[in-house]
Parts: structure tokens; sequence; C-alpha cells
């Protein structure tokens, strides 16, 4: 499982947590974070995503910000700090953007 992957996952836990497990899934990614320091991460000027279903674009603004769509299929979360994906892949179109 690769950062990127292990980070999205951690941020789709973020809509069935307690206030206690999203400390602990805070935790989690910044030590991810901190574990490959030497790794480029490109800046996210976007975190956005199309659901598939009903063509809700959902954009999430800030760290905890999460949203889903309008169908409640999707949704996404982390703002620009990183990537939370809700859902399952295949019903979405992923529009973030790097800098
Ligand atoms: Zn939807």
């Amino acid at each position: 499982m690769t950062t990127t992957e292990a980070i999205r996952h951690l941020g789709s836990l973020y809509a069935f947590a307690n206030a206690q497990e999203v400390k602990a899934v805070e935790m989690a990614i910044e030590a991810l974070k901190r574990s490959q320091p030497t790794r480029k991460h490109k800046p996210i000027i976007r975190n956005a995503i199309k659901c598939v279903s009903c063509d809700d674009v959902i954009e999430s603004i800030h760290r905890h910000d999460a949203k889903k769509c309008k169908c409640g299929r999707v949704g996404v979360d982390g703002g620009l700090d990183y990537l939370g994906r809700i859902g399952n892949e295949r019903d979405f179109i992923d529009m973030g953007e790097w800098a």
C-alpha cells in the first residue's frame, strides 16, 4: 500500500468515526507523512470529485470539510491536506488538481 492509498483509506474512515477515532486517524496520517520526508508531494490545489450517479461535483475546502454528493454514494474530505475519498472509486470521477 502506498502512502497515498493509506491516507486515502484513512480519510474514508472519517465518515464513520467518532472524535477519538478521528484523532487516531489524524495521528496515523501525520505519522505517515513524517515517515517519508524525502518524498516530494506536489501541493494540492483542488480536492474535488464528481459523482457518476447524480453528477454532483463536491469539493473539500479544508481538512475537516467532509462532504457527500446529493445521492450520498460518494464523498470528499481532507481539503488541501490530503485527498480523502469516501465510496467506491468507480462511482466518482476524480477532479483533484495539483500545482
Ligand atoms: Zn451522487
